[in-house]
């Protein structure tokens, strides 16, 4: 095969949350795409399954995610459209700690700077709203009604069907083994085949280490633990009608979320700590929940969600791919600027960015640009001006 003339306009690496996402844009703009997946459709090895992740617009984050979070609201209510699958629920949530704490005052921000509907909350409004929740009376809460969760096995179900649909070529149990720069274009070589394509996206979600050595980005691989309780007298006062999810960070800055009953008697209300994970790699990360650890989280819920931590009914592990800022990376290769395009790093908070990533990702692959504001997802934040010398080397 000419390496002129390659088989494919855009070869996507990785089909989890962020590679499906592309892949459906992508092929709905009339590319030619080939999706290269190391497991098989909709799995739970990498970082995008659970049953349920966090959505919310007052990002404490960063007032310069809100953007982008209301054109995902957008895309994920098209998706439900287009393919007919329940993905968001909308059930409201609260920021919760103390006023001048980073959860709080940063959803303030936002929700100022950008307008956004929200209430705040004091202690004692919490309780008499939210009566499962038990903050003390130095915390506070901004209440946003257009917060929930959305679902990632049938988000990511659905953009798989969509690229499906659109003509785009998914092959699973195909792992990329390594890519280089060919012909203005790039070739991607697997166990099976070497394939050839003008444009590539790499989505590699925990692989993003091994797959982006040459971004030079330190990623940080965690371990992070999701836990089912059934709730001590059940989970009617947990039920979605009447229950927001929350984050909730603490006096020392602990924060935890969690969620409404959304799955019935049987799966409880799911419950996970922010960012208090375990350094691992994909290879060694430990699938095993230890009792201690149960422990440590029944006790923390205990102050603040007390009827929650009845029973463990679940415990599931999940990856974590942080940067040193924990803002995203989402930018053409500074070293292969013509041909590769990147979106990892989204340390621990992508998922609900995902169908605004899969359109910015099809943007940048296939007009060299995107209209959306990603400037602080540029790697070169971290990494700094790329130098001559790197970037004349091969991948
Ligand atoms: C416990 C937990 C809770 C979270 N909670 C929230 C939340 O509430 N709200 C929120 O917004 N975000 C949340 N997140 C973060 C969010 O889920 C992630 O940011 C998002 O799922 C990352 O998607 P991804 O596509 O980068 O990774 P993945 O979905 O893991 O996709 C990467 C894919 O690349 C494939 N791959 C890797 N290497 C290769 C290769 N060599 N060849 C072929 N394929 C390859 C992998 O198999 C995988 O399918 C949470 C994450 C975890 C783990």
């Amino acid at each position: 095969m000419s390496p002129t003339t390659p088989t494919y306009d855009v070869i996507v690496i990785g089909l989890g949350g962020m590679g499906s996402a592309a892949a459906h844009h992508l092929s709905a703009r009339g590319a030619r795409v080939l999706g290269l997946e190391r497991y098989g459709p909709v799995h739970r090895h990498g970082s995008s399954h659970g049953g349920s992740r966090v959505t919310r617009q007052s990002y404490f984050e960063d007032p310069a995610y809100v953007p982008l979070l209301l054109r995902a609201y957008e895309l994920y209510e098209q998706v439900e459209r287009d393919t007919g699958r329940e993905i968001a629920l909308l059930c409201g949530g609260v920021m919760v700690g103390r006023p001048d704490g980073r959860v709080v005052s940063g959803a303030r921000l936002s929700a100022e700077t950008w307008g956004l509907p929200h209430e705040m909350l004091d202690a004692r409004e919490i309780r008499r709203r939210f009566p499962t929740l038990t903050p003390r009376d130095d915390e506070v809460a901004l209440y946003e009604e257009r917060a929930g969760l959305v679902r990632p096995e049938n988000t990511v179900a659905a953009h798989l069907q969509l690229a499906t649909r659109q003509g785009a070529e998914l092959r699973f149990e195909e792992p990329v083994v390594r890519w280089e720069p060919c012909g203005g274009g790039v070739r991607v070589h697997t166990p099976e085949d070497a394939y050839t394509a003008g444009q590539l996206v790499i989505c590699p979600g925990a692989w993003a280490p091994g797959l982006l050595a040459d971004l030079g980005v330190p990623f940080t691989i965690e371990r992070q633990v999701m836990y089912w309780f059934q709730p001590t007298g059940g989970v009617g006062p947990f039920l979605p009608e009447r229950h927001p999810i929350y984050v909730w960070e603490d006096a020392a800055g602990v924060q935890v979320y969690g969620f409404p009953a959304i799955d019935g008697p049987d799966l409880g209300a799911k419950v996970a700590f922010f960012r208090r994970g375990t350094v691992c790699t994909p290879d060694t990360i430990d699938r095993t929940v230890h009792a201690h650890e149960v422990a440590a989280m029944a006790d923390h819920m205990s102050r603040q969600v007390p009827l929650l931590p009845g029973r463990l009914l679940k415990a599931v592990t999940c990856m974590y791919t942080t940067t040193p800022d924990e803002h995203f990376v989402i930018a053409r290769h500074p070293a292969h600027p013509e041909s590769v395009t990147v979106a990892c790093g989204f340390s621990g908070h992508g998922f609900k960015f995902v169908p605004v990533v899969g359109e910015i990702v099809a943007d940048l692959a296939l007009d060299g640009t995107t209209a959306h504001p990603v400037g602080l997802f540029d790697p070169r934040r971290i990494t700094g001006p790329l130098d001559a010398a790197a970037a004349a080397a091969p991948a």
